[in-house]
């Protein structure tokens, strides 16, 4: 069997690993050069998603994305500033409801485990721009630097603005939710002096002043990344963990009119730091200290559920099919676990190929949860007890679609 993975994401990286693992070959295009696009620098990874990491990497690549993972996150905390200081006035355990208790993973770390030992399957700059049903079952496809390719399965994990989705199954929709996010990453030292780190530890925190709220996180790694390398993975190039120091996530949900037209990095740092100006201290200096260049704006969106559709050698996986507010990632790499296994199930001869996408398709249906209203409207996922308001897992809503 030869399958063909649109997209070198999360979703498409963990499914061409565990295709690779279980001998199916596979090739990997992907839009984007090597270094990809600011998508945000961490991952709330639950156990879906670990799950998915265990079944499709090789151990060693396993053992380093574990190592690399940040301490236990297993209740969120609400934060509020009481006699001028920060503190703790409400906590509530990530039981699953609506977060699941995981830990957190830095982005680019992951990326580069999932890309280790992939350098011959895949080929970067070369986005998927159309494809056909060939009359003898297979699939041809096409891409932006002038190659086809023909396989037997093509996989769009190519996100929210999907090729693959909007050919194969043109009636699905994005949604905006209207609700941009502003997103950044502070070196830890930089707010060490604080009190920060001691107050929440590795648990995600919302702090509430005002009408604003920050939502932060920290991310300490269980082993230095450059010594989990040396032990796990010297394979991976060397340069993502030289620079990987321990940090806080933070994200604050702004209003569209105060993201105005900002999009570059640098200037929607400024902006974080212009809306921060009235916060406490710690919060300010939280925004203040951050890297500029990983400050992102993000526009929420939505996809709302698509009907089952006819199965065949063309199926999507993740933020191509569903945009999940908290959990995107651990669904896309749910989804190519699954994949993964169906694809081999049919390798084996246990299964047609059809019925296993099939049976893949609708466990993905019935798991991805948009929180999508019948108007296509997002239903909001607002803070109860404040605790929810971690703004982890958002699909950036591209334009189009
Ligand atoms: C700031 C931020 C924070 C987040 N935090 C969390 C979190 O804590 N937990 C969580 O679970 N989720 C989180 N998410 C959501 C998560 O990142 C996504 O759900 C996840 O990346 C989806 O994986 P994917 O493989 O489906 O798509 P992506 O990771 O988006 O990968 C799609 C890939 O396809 C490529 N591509 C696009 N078009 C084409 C084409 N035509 N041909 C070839 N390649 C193409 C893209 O360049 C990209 O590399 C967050 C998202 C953001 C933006």
């Amino acid at each position: 069997m030869r399958v063909i993975v649109a997209g070198a994401g999360l979703g498409g990286l963990t499914l061409a690993q565990g295709l690779r693992r279980s001998g199916i070959d596979v090739a990997v295009y992907e839009r984007d050069g090597a270094h990809g696009r600011p998508q945000g620098v961490s991952l709330h990874l639950d156990e879906r998603g670990t799950a998915a990491l265990r079944a499709c990497l090789p151990p060693g690549h396993r053992a380093m994305a574990e190592a690399t993972l940040g301490g236990p996150r297993n209740r969120t905390l609400l934060l509020s500033e009481v006699d001028g200081e920060l503190a703790i006035v409400g906590s509530r355990p990530a039981d699953g409801t609506r977060v699941r208790p995981g830990r957190q993973a830095s982005r680019r770390l992951l990326r580069a485990v999932l890309l280790t030992g992939l350098e011959d399957t895949v080929r970067f700059g070369a986005a998927l721009t159309r494809f056909e049903l060939c009359s003898d079952g297979t699939v041809r496809a096409w891409f932006s630097d002038g190659t086809t390719d023909i396989a037997d399965v093509l996989v769009g994990a190519d996100g929210v603005g999907s090729t693959v989705r909007r050919q194969y199954l043109p009636h699905a929709r994005v949604v905006d939710s209207g609700r941009p996010m502003l997103m950044g990453a502070t070196p830890l030292r930089a707010v060490a002096a604080t009190g920060l780190p001691e107050l929440i530890g590795h648990s995600p925190a919302a702090a509430q002043v005002g009408d604003t709220t920050v939502a932060m996180g920290i991310h300490r790694f269980a082993e230095p990344p450059t010594a989990a390398r040396r032990r796990w993975l010297p394979a991976m190039p060397a340069g993502v963990v030289d620079s990987a120091e321990n940090y806080v996530m933070w994200a604050m949900a702004v209003t569209q009119e105060q993201l105005g037209t900002v999009e570059a990095p640098a200037n929607v740092w400024s902006l974080a730091t212009e809306l921060a100006a009235d916060l406490h201290p710690t919060l300010r200096t939280v925004v203040e200290q951050a890297w500029p260049d990983v400050t992102v704006a993000i526009r929420v969106g939505v996809i709302p559920p698509v009907p089952k559709w006819p199965v065949g050698p063309v199926t999507v996986i993740g933020d191509a099919i569903h945009l999940a507010p908290g959990f995107g990632g651990n669904l896309a790499m749910q989804d190519a676990h699954r994949l993964r296994d169906a694809l081999v199930r049919a390798e084996r001869g246990e299964q047609s190929l059809l019925a296993a996408i099939g049976a893949a398709e609708d466990a993905m249906r019935r798991d991805s949860n948009p929180h999508a209203d019948l108007g296509g409207r997002v239903m909001p996922r607002e803070p109860r007890d404040g605790a929810a308001a971690e703004p982890v897992g958002i699909g950036t809503a591209e334009a189009g679609a």
